[in-house]
């Protein structure tokens, strides 16, 4: 078969199978072509999209404005390196600055690099501002997190699919249960060497976990009396995804190290930063970080579109309306059936959970089901499925969307 032809379904699947490492295990959907809240797949067939790739696509699949940003900066300069200055960096540095309330961004491209930069960021603050003892400082983290795939990250995962056979560990960070203020104050009183606290303000790959309202500003105090950065991962549940530009804005907590990705770019190009003031931020000195794309001009006129966008079109109030309109229908459904447990979520970051153990197929194939009745979503364990369509929907599709969703549940059940 000549590279050009237009291939099947099964033989992009098998030619991935074949070619491509097996670090994954996508759901059988060959996806050729996106459009706002669609997707098409090879054979033509029309699906929405309830995944969103993960919430970096919330401003719609191949939104023009983004990819006319992007096509237009990519014909005049695409890559300086940081060896030079770029005539787009600094403007997207200023608009982001004042978007979302910071001194200062260190732009990266990936979300796991930017957790990284965080991390780096807060223990060169711990060594230097707060006067920890070279090579002691400590990290909190939350049990169940999901902060990225390298090595020091998987070092404090607890997935041990993720962690098995990957050591030797990279050392410094302490795991706490998630939405546990007791635990947290505990560590942060008994130890002086603790630099940061790194959360995640809904665990989204975790399952959706939605820790109890007051928990990010009491946890934000408390960093605050012990001399602790904050630390807030929102590369999923950032940029309008929960019903607010961030989900630490539904407690007017503001974190001391903001990190961002995923939607930053619309799902265009990877593109994400670590946002900081001068206090924390200045710590940072030629050499100490960086990346050859970090920053380039393509990324940075990207990430501008990407979040006017967001204002321009009202999607974090969009995201409010339509999830709450989302879990109420789906409420609805549930109070009739045995088959769902509940459904949890913020603004269009939501996720069912199954009357099923975890170790079960059930999520799974409930998945392949809404696939064949035209939508697409994952599971994030055997027993929970995750629903976050791109923020561009409106009212009658998501109406849609959920009788899909009813629909297909109900041949689940018993
Ligand atoms: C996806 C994700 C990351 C990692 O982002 P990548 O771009 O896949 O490296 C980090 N943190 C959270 C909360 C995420 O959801």
């Amino acid at each position: 078969m000549a590279v050009l032809d237009q291939l099947t379904s099964q033989q992009a699947i098998d030619l991935e199978n074949k070619y491509g490492a097996h670090n994954y295990h996508p759901l059988p959907v060959v996806l050729a072509k996106g459009e706002g809240v669609y997707v098409w797949d090879v054979e033509g067939n029309r699906y929405y999209d309830f995944l969103s790739a993960y919430s970096a696509v919330n401003q719609g699949h191949c939104h023009p404005k983004i990819v006319g940003a992007m096509v237009n900066q990519a014909q005049t300069l695409t890559l300086t390196s940081r060896a030079f200055y770029n005539d787009v960096l600094g403007k997207y540095e200023k608009f982001a600055c004042e978007f979302f309330g910071f001194d200062k961004l260190l732009p990266m491209n990936t979300g796991a690099e930017a957790v990284e930069t965080a991390l780096k960021l807060c223990r060169k603050w711990a060594y230097e501002v707060k006067g920890i003892e070279e090579n002691e400082a400590e990290i909190i983290v939350c049990k169940n997190n999901f902060h990225g795939r390298t090595t020091t990250i998987i070092s404090f995962s607890n997935d041990p699919v993720a962690r098995k056979h990957f050591g030797p560990y990279t050392k410094g960070f302490i795991k706490i249960d998630y939405d546990n203020l007791e635990a947290l104050e505990t560590e942060l009183k008994n130890n002086s060497n603790i630099a940061g606290f790194l959360v995640e303000p809904i665990q989204g790959e975790a399952g959706v976990f939605v820790p109890q309202e007051g928990y990010l500003t009491k946890a934000r105090a408390l960093c605050e009396k012990y001399n602790v950065l904050f630390i807030a991962d929102e590369v999923q549940t950032g940029i309008a995804r929960t019903g607010k530009i961030l989900a630490v804005d539904h407690e007017n907590v503001k974190p001391d190290i903001l990190i961002l990705g995923k939607a930053l770019s619309g799902g265009a190009y990877p593109v994400s930063a670590v946002l900081a003031n001068d206090n924390v931020m200045n710590v940072i000195q030629p050499g100490n970080h960086g990346s050859t794309f970090g920053g380039n001009p393509v990324a940075a006129a990207v990430a501008i579109a990407a979040l006017e966008v967001v204002r321009d079109e009202n999607l974090a109030e969009n995201a409010e309306t339509l999830g709450q309109l989302f879990r109420s229908e789906l409420n609805k459904y549930i109070e009739t059936t045995d088959l769902v447990h509940l459904v949890r979520g913020k603004g269009l970051l939501n996720a069912i959970v199954i009357n099923d153990d975890e170790e079960s197929e059930t999520a799974w194939n409930i998945c392949m089901a809404l696939r064949d009745n035209g939508l697409l979503a994952k599971p994030t364990h055997g027993n929970i499925i995750r629903f976050a369509p791109p923020l561009v929907m409106n009212e009658e599709q998501l109406l849609d969307c959920v009788s899909i969703i009813v629909k297909t549940l109900k041949q689940f059940e018993k």
